[in-house]
């Protein structure tokens, strides 16, 4: 970027699938604009998240960006569900397509973004001493992108290497003749255990929650069918935008409770053969609402992890019993099989808490382990941490942490503004479908009507765009009664802040579905966004 160019429309931070297409789309607009990266490359989850056997669980043909004809025509996924190499391909092969690059500044943190009421600006700084201002700030900072290693006493002590799957290491991270111990089974550790066990002398799995995971069947994809999705996108589009989750999903009618245990059988066994993300849990249309109901798919897991275990007291240790599906549905590959491997032991620290980490290993409660390399696979503070990673100020000084006092009273209006903090919009914020979705559909819905509402000001010559207190107070409200409405809001998970020591509990995704939010959102901008404070500028700013 030149350096002469500080005074710009709009400040986005974060190289990820949001923040390219964010800068695409203003590009494309006559905007100036520019983005800040932390990595020294296009990415984001991408860039960070390169553990073994990390790979995307929605289908490659629904995650990709679908605002390009000629892009979709352009690029074939190899598989069904990609795994990060390639989509990191795919990443800078759009960089490079659209010619984004030169409008990203890399290895550059924005430390600050505070809004000056008298100009109407946002003043930025960066943490190599430059100073940015914009008219408009946007955050783009995906929603797991704040890595959490647990506070653990004497991991300042341990010889070997450690890493956290969110923070992977760039160079080829050698596991063959070391002793691995693996902390966390979510979907970052059920997706690289299996391929650590591989390598590893020998894998240790420190597991506090087991959880649900079932087979995704991954495949090498077959050029008719290519062909075909290819042939019919646009449908595939707009029933992905339609849809509840982002991806076309065949919603099972009636309730697990109507069918007899042996055709409830018949389904789940068929659905795990089939394997995928939504397809055992889309078997019954209350699954996620009712516990009676949920029951059955949880008994049906545990049978499958009772058949695949081959050691009994193996097999009962990894026996969840929380709500399936409240905490992320997992899909795996080998991942129970990987415990009747003879250099795999499973170590449960809910009955044997970790105590510290020494100089030679991890020490629970009950033994000490030996380990030449410790993976962390323990998760992220979600959704608020990325955004509190900055110091954000709106009117008045105040902080957004202050606001949202630390996570408990996080509030938004559609979890895209903030009363309190004009002219800032998030994408993928907290309150919107977010990760209970097809990230990329959520993604491209939320820059496009980002987009409109910038075009928006300027046709209409608006300087301020502003949440209204009361809006964001009925769309809080509505979010947390919808999420009341399910299981999701029963279980101790990420989703619900309670991974995080000192943090608030809350659930903070809308769970309305992506459909309904996309109608939503149209209609506050059809009605002149309504819900948003708008003032005419002072001067032609933009
Ligand atoms: P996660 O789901 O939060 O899992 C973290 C794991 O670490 C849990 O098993 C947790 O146990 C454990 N843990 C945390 N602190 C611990 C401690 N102090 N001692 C022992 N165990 C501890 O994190 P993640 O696996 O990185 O996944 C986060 C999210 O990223 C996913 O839910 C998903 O949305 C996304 N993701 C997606 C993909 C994909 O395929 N698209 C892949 C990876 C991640 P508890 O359950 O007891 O807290």
């Amino acid at each position: 970027m030149a350096s002469t160019q500080l005074n710009l429309d709009a400040v986005i931070v974060g190289a990820g699938f949001s923040g390219l297409y964010m800068l695409h789309r203003l590009r494309e607009a006559g905007f100036s604009t520019c983005v800040f990266e932390a990595g020294d490359n296009v990415g984001g989850t991408w860039y960070w998240n390169r553990y073994p056997g990390a790979r995307c669980d929605v289908e490659s043909i629904y995650y990709n960006y679908t605002f390009s004809e000629e892009l979709l025509n352009e690029w074939t996924w190899s598989a069904k569900y990609a795994e990060q190499p390639e989509i990191l391909r795919y990443i800078n092969f759009v960089a490079d397509k659209f010619d984004l690059r030169r409008d990203i500044q890399f290895k550059t943190r924005v430390n600050t973004a505070h809004y000056d009421e008298e100009k109407n600006r946002w003043d930025i700084q960066l943490d190599n001493g430059q100073s940015v201002t914009a008219k408009f700030f946007i955050t783009a900072v995906g929603c797991l992108s704040a890595s959490n290693v647990p506070k653990m006493k004497g991991l300042e002590t341990f010889k070997g290497e450690w890493y956290h799957t969110g923070h992977w290491p760039h160079e080829k991270v050698e596991f063959k003749g070391k002793r691995v111990g693996v902390i966390g089974t979510g979907s970052s550790g059920i997706q690289s255990i299996p391929v650590i066990a591989q390598e590893a002398e020998h894998l240790t799995v420190f597991q506090r929650t087991p959880q649900y995971s079932s087979p995704a069947r991954n495949t090498a994809h077959d050029p008719e069918y290519l062909k075909e999705i290819r042939a019919n996108y646009n449908e595939i589009k707009t029933q992905m935008q339609q849809s509840a989750v982002g991806i076309p999903v065949v919603q099972g009618e009636r309730s697990a409770l109507e069918d007899p245990p042996e055709e409830r059988q018949r389904l789940f066994e068929a659905a795990w053969e089939k394997g995928g993300l939504m397809t055992l849990s889309s078997t019954y249309n209350d699954l996620s609402i009712n516990p009676e109901a949920n029951e059955t798919a949880q008994e049906f897991i545990r049978s499958k992890i009772r058949e695949v275990v081959k050691n009994p007291e193996v097999a009962e240790k990894l026996l969840p019993s929380f709500y399936y599906g409240t905490k992320r549905t997992i899909i795996d590959t080998n991942y129970f099989e990987t415990y009747n491997r003879d250099n795999v032991t499973l170590i449960d620290v809910r009955k044997a808490p970790i105590q510290e980490i020494t100089a030679s290993g991890i020490k629970t409660a009950e033994e000490e382990y030996d380990l030449d390399m410790i993976v962390f696979a323990t998760g992220f503070d979600a959704m608020t941490g990325p955004l509190f990673k900055m110091d954000i100020r709106g009117k008045d000084g105040v902080s957004l942490k202050e606001k949202w006092a630390g996570g408990s009273q996080t509030r938004t209006y559609l979890g895209i503004g903030t009363a309190g903090f004009p002219n800032m919009f998030m994408l993928t914020g907290p309150e919107s479908p977010s990760v209970l979705s097809n990230m990329m559909v959520s993604i491209e819905q939320h820059v496009e009507w980002v987009s409109d509402c910038l075009n928006y000001l300027r046709e209409n010559g608006l300087g301020v765009i502003e949440a209204n207190e009361d809006a964001e107070n009925n769309w809080n409200q509505h979010c947390r009664e919808v999420a009341d409405m399910t299981l999701f809001t029963k279980t101790d998970s990420w989703y619900m802040g309670a991974n995080i020591e000192g943090k608030a509990r809350g659930f903070q995704i809308y769970l309305g579905g992506v459909g309904t939010y996309r109608q939503i959102c149209d209609d506050v901008a059809d009605k002149g966004y309504e819900g948003f404070a708008l003032i005419p500028s002072k001067e032609p700013v933009l």
